[in-house]
């Protein structure tokens, strides 16, 4: 495993690698890895001959106000983890990524209406910009990404079609803890109390589930009813909880037969957790 440090050196790598026609599989990651991380580098490996895994806390992702600083950093850890799953890791200093006379940004408009776009407001648009970036310097084929960030699949999908980056996606399912609190870097970050409280993220999911299975097709009540159940944690204060249409994420009128996601994201101190599940009833 070798560790790539300037764009320019993963650049050249990346033209070297696709000039010998080496199939290259990409997973983008802002470090702290966990089983979730793994998952998608083990699917990378399935495939691909060359995986490369980029380990970069991207700060136009992160709201003035949000966790860049306090983001869960560990890369001696990481590089552990990665041996032996990886090829390259490349861990750029932001001054690798982003110049000081930046002129070009790039536009969500129309994708950043919902769910996670409501509170953060910025985040897509950073995270389009750095992963066009990081497709150009690494070149790969394929790419991973987790549904644990379903919005953000979503949003990458589109960047890859509406700028013809010709790549393919992968989406792998979340990896869970034991008492199904979907993995993350920022469960790091709860206390003892809050880690067991927040258990109840997945619960009132499948509280969600639940009611459409037994034929509730109403979305603002299964809504509504979730937010009750997660009330009742007082540890617990809730960013958002919607249902909406898994492909678009457009709001639905009525639970049909289309593929959905019930999405949620609370907070639990200053530690915000999403999670989702996807369902076709
Ligand atoms: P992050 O380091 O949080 O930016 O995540 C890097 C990638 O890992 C993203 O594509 C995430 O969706 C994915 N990921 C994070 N947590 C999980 C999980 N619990 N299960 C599956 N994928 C995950």
């Amino acid at each position: 495993m070798k560790i790539i440090k300037t764009s320019a050196a993963m650049q050249k790598l990346a033209t070297d690698l696709k000039s010998r026609q080496k199939q290259t599989g990409f997973v983008p990651t802002m470090g702290f890895l966990h089983e979730g991380h793994l998952s998608l580098i083990k699917k990378a490996r399935e495939k691909n001959q060359i995986v490369v895994v980029s380990i970069f806390v991207n700060p136009a992702q992160f709201g003035p106000k949000e966790d860049f600083g306090n983001y869960p950093r560990d890369l001696r850890r990481d590089l552990k983890l990665l041996a032996g799953y990886a090829d390259y890791v490349f861990v750029p200093a932001a001054n690798q990524i982003y110049k000081k006379d930046e002129k070009l940004t790039i536009s969500i408009e129309g994708m950043n209406s919902c769910l996670c776009a409501i509170s953060r407001s910025n985040h897509f648009a950073g995270v389009a910009l750095v992963l066009t970036k990081l497709f150009n310097i690494i070149k790969p084929g394929r790419v991973y990404f987790g549904q644990k960030d379903y919005q953000q699949t979503v949003v990458v999908r589109e960047l890859i079609r509406d700028f013809c980056f010709g790549i393919s996606m992968v989406v792998c399912p979340i990896v869970r803890e034991a008492d199904g609190l979907a993995m993350s870097s920022r469960n790091s970050r709860l206390s003892k109390k809050q880690r067991l409280a927040a258990v109840i993220l997945y619960r009132a999911l499948l509280l969600g589930k639940d009611l459409i299975k037994s034929g509730d097709k109403n979305p603002d009540s299964i809504i509504d009813k979730m937010k009750n159940f997660l009330q009742q944690e007082k540890l617990a204060r809730i960013d958002y909880v919607d249902i909406l249409d898994a492909k678009n994420l457009h709001r639905i009128k009525s639970i049909g037969t289309g593929q959905i996601v019930i999405a949620l994201a609370v907070y639990f101190g200053k530690t915000r957790l999403i999670d989702n599940i996807l369902l076709r009833p």
